[in-house]
């Protein structure tokens, strides 16, 4: 069997692992933080930083390809665990996804539609940006921002030096402001062969700027969803990317009109895809198991609708409801210690497909 050595102990990493185990492939975590939701359910973990290049090295020879669970890893890491064992996905993919401003020049190179937007690296950019897109704006940091941290909202000319000060007045892009009608996304998985297989598109709400819920089927035209899983597509494939991705979008209009813009990509397993462990055959952590070892893509049909709730901070105390309820399905990710905005667990809602 294989061991699939994972970058990053968090509960993606946690339902990687656990996800493995049904297939027989071992789980090798690496993490810096102690007692990650992760460790607990790998076969083996090491507790190390990302610059300890003789810890990295141990881990590489212990492993039969590396992975990640989450996009910062530093891409010094990513290069030295490459000369010793496959990474996947590539470091083109990391380096790309990583900062928001490559991620946006490759995603419209690769012809995909986005909102405006333009690099801001002082106060003139900034203005010249805002004279382009109407005054107003969301001002992004390039990189390392989650959750919403990291941007602001620039409504108004006379906030945006503020806006500028509070994200450290360079390193950033100021995007377009989006009337959407609805946000969703598309998880999609791509073999070292080249196969690609895409999730449903879900239909994502958030509350304080954190996913609370994904819903499928999403509310969006038949040719909406086709063209959401034709952009997956297009990203996967322009990126030679092995795994899974999660790709976010805007819906705009309505009806006829309607039309999508990417958001961002997440180069690993995505929140807005958890869906997939109780309504499809092969949930997105098999899914990213099987690619990045390089064995054949699974089925990723839906067999239910779902709408799938995220358990933030105090939510999780009522685990036991949930227990209860017909028709849910309850994963929670041993965290110790709840903590407000901490993704703590999610509950899948399954329900018989509509029609179906
Ligand atoms: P994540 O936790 O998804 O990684 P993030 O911090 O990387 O979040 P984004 O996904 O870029 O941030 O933006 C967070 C949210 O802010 C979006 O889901 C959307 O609701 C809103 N938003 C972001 N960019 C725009 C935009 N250009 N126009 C309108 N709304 C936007
Ligand atoms: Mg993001
Ligand atoms: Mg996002």
């Amino acid at each position: 069997g294989s061991t699939i050595g994972i970058l990053g102990g968090g509960q993606l990493g946690r339902m990687l692992a656990l996800a493995g185990a049904s297939l027989g492939l071992k789980s090798h975590i690496y993490c810096p933080e102690a007692g990650s939701p992760a460790f607990e359910v790998a076969a083996t973990h090491t507790q190390a930083a990302y610059e300890d290049l003789d810890a990295l090295e141990a881990f590489a020879r212990s492993v039969d390809v590396v992975t990640y669970e989450f996009e910062n890893v530093p891409g010094p890491t990513a290069a030295h665990l490459a000369s010793f064992v496959p990474v996947r996905p590539g470091p083109r993919a990391l380096a790309v996804s990583q900062d928001r401003l490559s991620e946006k020049d490759f995603l419209s190179g690769a012809g995909i539609a986005l909102a405006g937007y333009a690099a801001v690296d002082s106060l003139a950019d900034l203005n010249a940006a805002l004279d382009r897109f109407g005054g107003q704006g969301v001002l992004k940091t390039r990189r390392f921002g989650y959750d919403g941290k990291g941007q602001a909202m620039i409504r108004d000319r006379a906030t945006a030096a503020d806006a500028l000060a509070k994200l450290g007045g360079k390193d950033l892009v100021l995007e377009q402001l989006i009337p959407f009608t609805r946000e969703v996304s598309v998880v999609a998985a791509r073999g070292i062969n080249g196969d690609i297989a895409c999730y449903d598109i879900t239909e994502n709400h958030h509350e304080h700027h954190i996913l609370k819920t994904s819903t499928v089927p999403a509310n969006v035209t038949a040719a909406t969803a086709a063209k959401a899983v034709e952009i997956a597509r297009r990203v996967v494939d322009s990126l030679g990317y092995v795994g899974v991705t999660g790709v976010e979008m805007f819906v705009t209009g309505s009806g006829a009109d309607e039309d999508l813009l990417v958001n961002e990509i997440a180069p690993r397993v995505h929140n807005s895809g958890h869906w997939t462990q109780d309504a499809c055959l092969v949930s997105q952590f098999e899914q990213h198991m099987r690619a990045v070892a390089g064995w054949p893509l699974g089925n990723p049909a839906r067999h239910s609708d779902v709408v799938m709730e995220n358990l933030i901070g105090a939510d999780a105390e009522g685990w036991a409801a949930v227990l209860a309820e017909a028709g849910a399905r309850l994963h929670l990710y041993g965290k110790a210690e709840i903590r407000a905005g901490r993704k703590m667990g999610h509950v899948n809602r399954i329900r018989p497909m509509a029609g179906g």
